[in-house]
């Protein structure tokens, strides 16, 4: 018998969960057998999905060229849903707007959207502009700390489950509707190097982009921290405690944090 990590029924689970999601790259760091079945579709179904299509994570999915588990090149839609128990929607941010990765390493902006597309040709912008809104920021923080309390079981199975992981535990599973985990969000190298290729002198190669990293990290006062980076975008969530801590915007050397956060029960 054993216990989920997440919900902590107790059962024989036959599960291989990927830490990170295959559709990232990963095929080497697997948990077998910890997490109950329930739990594993519900973080595919209504955590994993919607990262990896509705949110920046998704635009660096198609700007990189990561294929999916199935060795297809990403096209994904980032509109948020239209409804639901947490706002989704902001005025300022641009909908009608996807991207899709190409077999020459182009990505292409995919767009239905007369108003972002008349700024266009009035060169008001050249940006896209994707409001955090506290859906994404639940999102997010929920698939990170999935991600980041599965690394801790990776390592030290007994440990991730101690009392001070339940409330993240909690959140990733189950989420909540009023309240957000805190995300320290910040940016790590240029975008325009992420696609230089590694040029061989004199011999032909396969160019692999690497996609995410991830670091687990322990502060002095024992707070068990969570850095994952992919693209320009680095974010760090704190496993062990909900409410912003200002010593993390400078946890990670030469890269300034912001705490991405809305307060309790703000919308
Ligand atoms: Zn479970």
């Amino acid at each position: 018998m054993r216990t989920c990590l997440f919900c902590k029924n107790t059962g024989i689970f036959q599960t291989r969960e990927h830490i990170v999601p295959e559709s990232l790259g990963n095929d080497t760091d697997i948990l077998e057998g910890v997490i109950c079945n329930s739990c594993q579709n519900y973080f595919g179904r209504e955590i994993e999905k919607a990262a990896l299509e509705q949110t920046p994570i998704a635009y660096w999915r198609s700007y990189l060229g990561i294929r999916t588990k199935k060795k297809h090149l990403p096209s994904v839609n980032l509109d948020p849903p239209a409804r639901g128990a947490i706002p989704a929607f902001h005025p300022a941010s641009d909908i009608g707007i996807g991207f899709s990765a190409h077999e020459d390493g182009s990505t292409s902006i995919d767009v239905d959207n007369s108003v972002f597309i008349q700024r266009l040709l009035s060169k008001d912008t050249d940006e896209y502009r994707m409001i955090l809104s506290p859906w994404h920021l639940s999102i997010i923080g929920r698939f990170l700390g999935k991600i980041g309390l599965e690394y801790v079981a990776l390592s030290d199975l007994d440990y991730a489950f101690s009392a001070q992981f339940d409330d993240i535990r909690s959140f990733v599973r189950y989420g909540s509707t009023t309240r957000l985990w805190p995300i320290y969000w910040g940016q790590q190298g240029k975008l325009e190097d992420l696609k230089e290729p590694i040029v061989w002198a004199g011999s032909e190669g396969r160019q692999e982009i690497e996609c995410y990293r991830y670091a687990l990290g322990k502060m002095i006062r024992g707070e068990m921290l969570f850095a994952f980076s992919i693209g320009t975008d680095l974010m760090v969530v704190c496993l062990t405690k909900r409410l912003p801590i200002p010593d993390i915007e400078n946890c990670i050397a030469d890269t300034k944090l912001a705490c991405v956060f809305y307060p309790d029960g703000s919308w």
